[in-house]
């Protein structure tokens, strides 16, 4: 039995470019993946009010994981085979993987006390727009998360060890970024979204899938490592993140999006779609 292509994909730096977020140079071979019915799973740190006129300009219809595999958003349309832990949403089925934001906002206001932090929730778009260099309009929909709480970190590093460990008792993982350090429940993960989402389409399909991974940043390595094909975009501002434990990774040779469309379509020719 042939197996089915999937697409899993990175946006910052990967789909879109890293200076102007455009995707012109992977936009033929965006077309090439609808015309054969190839699904293309966006998967970013964004949340969902972000993705919303983003996905329209890409004409995106497939599935997508949002806020660094917290949640799962299907079409309705996907007509993939649905399970009790999927919640219905206005056009989607969501697929959670951690608890919602309220209640770790609510668990990191316990900790307040002890720890000096800033929550995104106390925020107002103007002061996340001033902080993060966002337009406000950009900002604001930043602020509308659902799994995922983003601390500026105002404590020693020390103290940041102590926090992850309190955290930890509470199923709640704490990742560091380059701004923030993000609360998020223990079991989100990019790869562990991918890895389910998976499942659904070999179910669907009822055959094995092939998955083509394509990432940039540190928080794409474990997607990346478990796919069939991983893929590791070029950045022109950082050099490409260590794979651990895969010896047949492909670096493009292209930065960003033109990077993107020469992986996927050196794959398409390879398995024959073209
Ligand atoms: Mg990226």
């Amino acid at each position: 039995m042939t197996s089915k292509l999937i697409v899993f994909t990175d946006l910052d730096g990967t789909l879109l470019d890293h200076f102007d977020y455009s995707f012109t140079a992977a936009s033929t071979t965006l077309t090439s993946l609808k015309t054969l019915g190839i699904p293309c799973i966006i998967n970013t740190s964004k949340t969902y009010s972000e993705l919303l006129s983003l996905r329209q300009e890409l004409r995106h219809r497939d599935p997508f994981i949002i806020e660094n595999g917290a949640a799962i958003y299907i079409p309705k349309s996907a007509d993939l085979i649905l399970s009790s832990d999927m919640e219905s949403k206005g056009d989607y089925w969501v697929k959670a993987f951690g608890p919602k934001r309220k209640t770790l906002v609510d668990l990191a206001l316990a900790f307040a006390e002890r720890f000096d932090f800033i929550s995104y929730s106390d925020l107002s778009p103007e002061q996340l727009a001033e902080f993060t260099g966002l337009d406000c309009a950009s900002a604001s929909l930043s602020l509308r998360r659902e799994f995922t709480e983003p601390l500026i970190w105002k404590d020693s590093n020390l103290a940041l060890e102590t926090f992850k460990t309190d955290m930890a008792k509470h199923g709640v993982k704490v990742q560091k970024g380059g701004r923030f350090v993000h609360l998020m429940g223990q079991d989100c993960d990019k790869a562990v979204a991918m890895a389910w989402l998976n499942e659904k389409y070999q179910e669907k399909y009822d055959a094995p899938t092939k998955i083509i991974a394509l990432g940039d940043g540190e928080n794409d390595v474990e997607m990346i490592r478990h796919a069939d094909i991983p893929v590791v975009v070029r950045s022109p501002v950082h050099i490409p993140p260590e794979i651990p434990k895969r010896t047949d990774v492909w670096i493009t040779e292209s930065y960003g999006p033109a990077g993107w469309s020469e992986a996927i379509d050196k794959v398409l020719s390879i398995e024959g779609y073209v």
